[in-house]
């Protein structure tokens, strides 16, 4: 089977779909892959590295993309990208489903079948194909290092002969997958770390990186759906746990928020009101910024300073750890082609629980947005 891989057209994706580490599996399993030349450059897999696992090149999207029965990226395709694609093309990448209907028609019109990386089941046979939980295990990590950065305040606690400094309080909102190596992250820098979550699974796991629980009256065992997902509160449950974060978030240094709830725009959890509670020199990091933000100041993509706070709202981070981010991406990539590959070629079994997840058109047809 031939697998190609293209090098992405916007020069902030810095990450690339299949490093040469995953490509070396793939032609030792007598696969073809063809590499669009300098598309792990800016993650730092040079071409010379590709070569060395076996793969061909090619010197442009249009010469990569012909002949491929897979073609794999990270972002989704552009109008241009889809028209490289040949008829039954199977093309596997991050997809934003919910944001791409008129993408989706286009691709079924060109009969290829697409994967959506990020429609992965949240199940434990599925977890080295989960694109979600490994880019945000980096976000979770960055987002700390973002914000310790901002700063007034050092994070660890230091004796030293200028004195002695406290340690920083460091607050995290939402502690899935991001938020919880964000609580470890910080804790490894020495700060004093908090967090909440609505899920009751998240009070154990909290507790266990050594972080204390807040607000553990507003865990609700109706919080969590069958799938470990949070759902939407309701405005009672919203003005509770706005008062009880308005409580604690007024001693914070760093306040990391990462609470989303799928397919809803993220929730409003931090106030102006609790900006301007927070001590001067404070920072917020907000995950959520994709999906709107938890902070009614944030500006996503920007960074604004609101009475003494900053706010910093990045997006796309694990574009900004190119090389391991590259790295576990093309691991779940590699993981899902392994899935979905029987005696040398691919199959699709929309009746399996992963390939019919992911499949968002097949046969000429939209499946699911
Ligand atoms: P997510 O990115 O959808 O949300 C981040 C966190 O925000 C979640 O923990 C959520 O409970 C929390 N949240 C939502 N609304 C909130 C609010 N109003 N206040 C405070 N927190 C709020 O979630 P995620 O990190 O992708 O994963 C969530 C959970 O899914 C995991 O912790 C786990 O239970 C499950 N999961 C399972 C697998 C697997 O089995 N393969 C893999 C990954 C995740």
């Amino acid at each position: 089977m031939r697998i190609s891989v293209l090098k992405e057209i916007d020069p902030r994706e810095r990450r690339v779909a299949l490093v040469p580490e995953s490509v070396k599996k793939l032609t030792a399993a007598g696969h073809e892959v063809v590499v669009e030349r300098g598309a792990g450059a800016a993650a730092y897999f040079p071409d010379a590295q590709y070569e060395a696992a076996g793969a061909t090149f090619a010197g442009g999207a249009a010469a990569a993309a012909r002949g491929a029965q897979v073609v794999a990226k990270v972002q989704r395709p552009s109008d241009g990208e889809v028209a490289l694609l040949d008829e039954g093309t199977s093309l596997v990448c991050l997809m934003q489903p919910a944001q791409s209907a008129d993408l989706l028609k286009h691709l079924a019109a060109r009969r290829v079948t697409a994967f959506a990386l990020e429609l992965v089941p949240r199940i434990t046979r599925a977890q080295s194909m989960d694109v979600l939980s490994s880019q945000a295990t980096i976000a979770g990590y960055k987002a700390v290092l973002l914000g310790a950065a901002q700063a007034a305040r050092l994070l660890p606690m230091l004796t030293t002969a200028a004195g002695s400094i406290t340690p920083a309080k460091c607050f995290v909102i939402g502690a899935g997958v991001a938020g919880l190596q964000a609580i470890a992250t910080a804790r490894r820098l020495g700060a004093v770390v908090s967090a909440f979550d609505i899920r009751p699974a998240a009070r154990e796991q909290v507790q266990s990186l050594g972080a204390s629980f807040v607000a553990a009256e507003l865990v609700a065992a109706g919080a969590e759906t069958a799938g470990g997902y949070a759902k939407e509160q309701s405005q009672d449950e919203q003005a509770r746990t706005a008062a009880a974060l308005a409580r604690h978030i007024r001693d914070m240094d760093l306040v990391i928020t990462t609470a989303s709830v799928p397919g809803r725009p993220a929730p409003k959890l931090i106030t102006e009101e609790m900006v301007a509670s927070m001590r001067p020199g404070s920072v917020i990091v907000d995950l959520a910024a994709e999906s709107g933000g938890n902070c009614t100041l944030t500006r996503p993509g920007e960074t604004v300073v609101a009475h003494d706070v900053t706010i910093v709202a990045p997006l796309n981070i694990p574009a900004s750890v190119p090389f391991h981010a590259s790295q576990m991406l093309s691991k779940n990539v590699l993981t899902f082609l392994q899935h979905v590959t029987k005696d040398g070629a691919l199959t699709v079994d929309l009746a399996d629980e992963i390939t019919g997840a992911m499949a968002v058109t097949h046969a000429g047809e939209v499946r699911r947005s």
